[in-house]
């Protein structure tokens, strides 16, 4: 029996494993107690792996459906019958008929990321569309604008920070999403231990024993974010040095603090966390900074409401003029693959337009107008972009993703789908948007 060392691909927790291995044939995969960072950990998802692997529902081979029915087919057929449709559309209607779709899980291999918009550079259409309109293409927009990449995302340092302010997160379901940590718990407890304060910001309540909680009102993180940031600038309690030499326009982001943040009694009233927790959360924050560093980090929640771009900037903004961005509180981590190099191999980094994170310069969404991010567009305009006459997609490519689930107005989506002359679904199970 061989033992090989992997680790989990699932999410970003990247969790140690051990796969044995007998004969070409995993026997037992289990989590790996010595992995240095994961320690042992896993979740049911990763622990599942063995049983997807050699699961008999697996599609292991191409299906073309006919006559409403699917049927096996060689790889053969479906690459020539898949290759002359699209070779067809594009000749007949333009490269823009053919769209594509990627799901999340593109993000955990460097090579599906890079050869999926290549291919569609290849086609010559700019028609795709991904999961990151749902969850967190905000990042991805501020991130440029702020650091000058899209994928320069900043994470909490959790081995020395004195002062952990979590917002619209739940860790112990999403294993801290874009951190790259696994067991949560037990990190949290160990920072807990050693006199870290963790404070959760949340319509709910995220842990019976871990932290200390406010419960905001949904949607209104952006104001408590204005409150602080207008406070710690109004006091003169910012790290005066580290913004003198690493930022600009400090008097123009004092302008705005103060007009969308100086009334802390109203403040308090739309986000329910009285007036007095918010000087405290600002100050605990402070004091924490002198020591071993603070940091705020958001994420679901903060990520999809309706000012989910501004309230990731206003994030990076207030562990920015308490001096936790880089020396200490946050730093920035390539996570489980070297994902900068990889964006610009890919050409998947917006490109340079001044005042704006998004790609203008490229041609707008045909529906709705919309420039793209990454070489996407908003994946909500997807059925429009199929069902409105003139120029619309008629075929698309889904890869890696079940739209009809995880993308807005299912019903439109499905009547889009219907109406296609070619949708390809590259899965191993039979989903429902297959
Ligand atoms: S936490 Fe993430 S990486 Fe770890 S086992 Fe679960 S899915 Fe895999």
């Amino acid at each position: 029996m061989e033992k090989k060392y992997t680790y989990c691909r699932i999410c970003e927790g990247s969790c140690g494993f051990i796969a044995e291995i007998e004969n070409n044939k995993i026997l037992k995969y289990y989590a790996d107690k010595d992995h240095p960072v994961s320690k042992g950990y896993s979740c049911i998802k990763g622990r599942s792996m063995l049983n997807v692997q050699y699961d008999p529902k697996r599609i292991k081979y191409p299906m073309k459906k006919v006559n409403g029915k699917y049927e096996k087919i060689s790889w053969e057929q479906a690459i020539k019958e898949i290759g002359d449709k699209l070779l067809q559309l594009k000749n007949s209607f333009g490269p823009k008929s053919i769209g594509m779709y990627f799901g999340n899980p593109i993000a955990f291999s460097y090579s599906a990321m890079i050869y999926t918009q290549a291919f569609m550079r290849f086609l010559g259409s700019r028609n795709i569309y991904s999961a990151g309109s749902q969850d967190c293409n905000n990042k991805f927009a501020h991130s440029k604008l702020f650091y000058g990449s899209n994928v320069i995302i900043i994470v909490p340092d959790f081995d020395n920070i004195d002062y952990f302010l979590a917002l619209g997160t739940n860790p112990f379901s999403s294993h801290f999403s874009f951190v790259v940590y696994p067991r949560p718990k037990h990190r949290l407890r160990e920072m807990e231990k050693r006199g870290c304060k963790i404070v959760w910001i949340n319509p709910r309540r995220i842990s019976k024993d871990i932290g200390e909680h406010h419960f905001i009102c949904p949607n209104t993180d952006i104001y408590l974010l204005f409150g602080m940031i207008n406070y710690v600038l109004e006091n003169g309690l910012e790290d005066k040095e580290f913004i003198e030499k690493y930022s600009k326009g400090i008097d123009d982001l004092r302008k705005i603090a103060k007009e969308f943040g100086e009334d802390l009694d109203q403040i308090a009233k739309m986000t329910c966390i009285s007036k007095d927790n918010i000087v405290k959360i600002v100050n605990d924050f402070l004091e924490a900074s002198k020591k071993g560093g603070a940091s705020i980090y958001g994420r679901a929640g903060t990520d999809r409401g309706t000012f989910a771009t501004l309230l990731a900037w206003a994030i990076d903004v207030f562990n920015f003029i308490t001096g936790n961005i880089d020396k200490k509180g946050n730093f920035y981590s390539s996570g489980l693959i070297d994902v900068f190099n990889i964006a610009n191999i890919g050409g998947l980094q917006s490109s340079e337009v001044t005042g704006t994170a998004i790609d203008k310069s490229a041609n707008l969404s045909r529906i709705g107008k919309f420039p793209s991010l990454m070489g996407t567009y908003p994946a909500a305009i997807m059925a429009d972009e199929i069902l409105t006459p003139d120029d619309q997609i008629k075929a698309m490519l889904i890869v890696a993703g079940d739209p009809l689930v995880s993308c807005p107005n299912t019903r439109k989506l499905e009547k889009a789908f219907k109406q296609l002359e070619l949708l390809v679904s590259i899965d191993f199970y039979m989903n429902d948007t297959g």
